[in-house]
């Protein structure tokens, strides 16, 4: 099968000012055009931003990036910033990538926009979705377009409730977990378990019901293998579904790995019980790979490095690598055989399939598969970036553990290593230590008391090297700080 789209264009030269491949170049600094205070100064006077306590971050001020190649940011002070986490988890082919650039402009000179509700098509979606089918494992065969993670897992629970009522059999519950994430939105808040979210308005999606989550250092019983933890764990799945009425449960969603949550990985032993319930009951199984999806753990999707199969999947993030908005819905073709035929699927947005979007999605996965990126990832960086983390943080005086495949990890703070304990103000002690690795130009996220690493996937050794190296830098002062050190 081949992909003419782009061939399909003139070849008129595209005036684009970002150059080279990105991985190699130097990061060139042109001065931004107004002063960071100035930039700082509009910011508090006119931007709320996600997620933000405003007062306090006006009171410090905002970082302002204006600039990116490969693996690094560029500040507005001029300084080269490592990005441990590729922005949010989505630059997956790093920063500055011609290929990426040019297919958005050839597309909007193309053909900036049309929509695909009304019998309409266009090429770079039916391409994209021809691709998707090929990516992904083989029983996916259709896909739905939104703009982001959330609008999937809207997409979702529409596309779950619809699936049973084709079949005469309405479905109320959905099971999701607590510390989960699957978005902001009214429904992907619902879904994901938590708890500060739920806080802020009165109002959530009805009939979605949550389970405890797998995660062995903060969870389990002193006694518990991280086996029969993990397994107790899924076992609440089919006493939930049993409390709820066997026949009245759509699905199960869960990410394979929670992300946000803190990058908190399973034992071997769950996501093959949750798939045996889920079977038994013929519960749909939803993996929301938002995260794992497009190699993160040297894998394509994450549930394949679990081994389990899902009836539907949630893409975003890595779709795109982050450079246009972009999600999806991949259904597995027993579920599409069940929507498709059955009547109207009254659910759509404006950019559903957007050419722009699906043109940088497109061009975004061609550079992972014929640069083998995925196949890297898996043989070498991610390995070497396990074995080094856990290499440098072996006996730390507060690290509790090193979770994580491929390129993401998660590193536990705690107060007693190896007793499993943690800190009373862990969340304080993430932030503190976020705070050090801000200072030392690493970008490393803090989610409670886990510090969480997921760079671009084309990331060399030697820029792991570095990221590790920072990352040691700031939970040593942490340690020093606490009197640990
Ligand atoms: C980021 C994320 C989402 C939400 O995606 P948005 O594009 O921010 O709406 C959903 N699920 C998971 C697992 C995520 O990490």
């Amino acid at each position: 099968m081949s992909y003419k789209t782009e061939d399909a264009i003139d070849e008129e030269k595209p005036d684009v000012s970002v150059s080279g491949t990105g991985r190699n170049d130097a990061l060139a600094w042109a001065a931004p055009s107004r002063s960071t205070a100035d930039y700082r100064a509009l910011d508090a006077a006119h931007h709320i931003h996600p997620f933000s306590d405003m007062g306090s971050l006006n009171r410090a001020g905002s970082r302002v990036i204006v600039k990116a190649r490969g693996v690094y940011l560029s500040d507005s002070d001029g300084n080269r910033i490592i990005d441990g986490m590729a922005g949010l988890w989505c630059v997956n082919v790093g920063y500055g990538r011609k290929e990426l650039a040019d297919a958005a402009y050839r597309q909007m000179r193309e053909l900036p926009y049309y929509n695909t509700f009304f019998r309409t098509t266009h090429p770079p979606v039916i391409e994209l979705s021809a691709l998707l089918a090929e990516l992904t494992p083989q029983p996916f065969t259709h896909f739905f377009y939104c703009n982001s993670g959330s609008e999937g897992n809207d997409t979702v629970l529409r596309i779950v409730h619809q699936y049973w009522a084709a079949q005469r059999k309405p479905r109320k519950f959905v099971i999701a977990r607590k510390n989960a994430y699957h978005g902001s939105t009214i429904a992907g808040a619902t879904l994901g378990g938590m708890a500060y979210m739920h806080e802020q308005m009165p109002s959530k999606v009805e009939n979605i019901v949550h389970i405890d989550q797998p995660y062995f250092f903060g969870e389990a019983a002193s006694d518990q293998t991280p086996e029969e933890f993990a397994l107790a764990r899924a076992q609440q799945l089919e006493a939930k579904i049993l409390d709820l009425g066997a026949d009245n449960v759509a699905a199960f969603i869960g990410e394979p790995f929670q992300g946000a949550g803190g990058v908190i990985f399973p034992a071997a032993t769950y996501w093959p019980e949750i798939q045996r319930i889920c079977r038994k009951y013929e519960v749909l199984l939803v993996a929301d790979e938002v995260i794992g999806g497009f190699g993160r753990t040297g894998e394509w999707f994450a549930h394949q490095y679990f081994g389990f199969e899902p009836d539907l999947i949630t893409l975003a993030k890595g779709l795109t690598s982050g450079y246009v908005p972009m999600g999806a819905v991949g259904l597995h073709d027993r579920v599409a055989r069940a929507l498709i035929g059955n009547g109207d699927f009254n659910h759509g947005f404006t950019y559903s399939g957007h050419p722009v979007a699906a043109a940088v999605a497109l061009a975004n996965l061609k550079l992972l598969r014929d640069e083998r990126i995925v196949e890297r990832v898996k043989a070498d960086t991610g390995p070497y970036f396990q074995r080094k983390l856990r290499q440098t943080f072996a006996g730390h005086p507060i690290v509790g553990e090193i979770s994580g495949a491929g390129l993401v990890a998660g590193v536990q703070l705690a107060e007693e290593p190896l007793r499993r304990k943690r800190f009373a103000n862990g969340g304080d002690v993430g932030a503190m230590c976020r705070d050090f690795c801000f200072n030392g130009n690493l970008i490393m996220r803090a989610s409670d008391d886990r510090m969480l690493l997921s760079p671009p996937l084309v990331i060399s050794r030697l820029e792991i090297d570095e990221i590790v190296s920072k990352a040691k830098t700031a939970i040593d002062a942490t340690a020093r700080e606490l009197g640990a050190l």
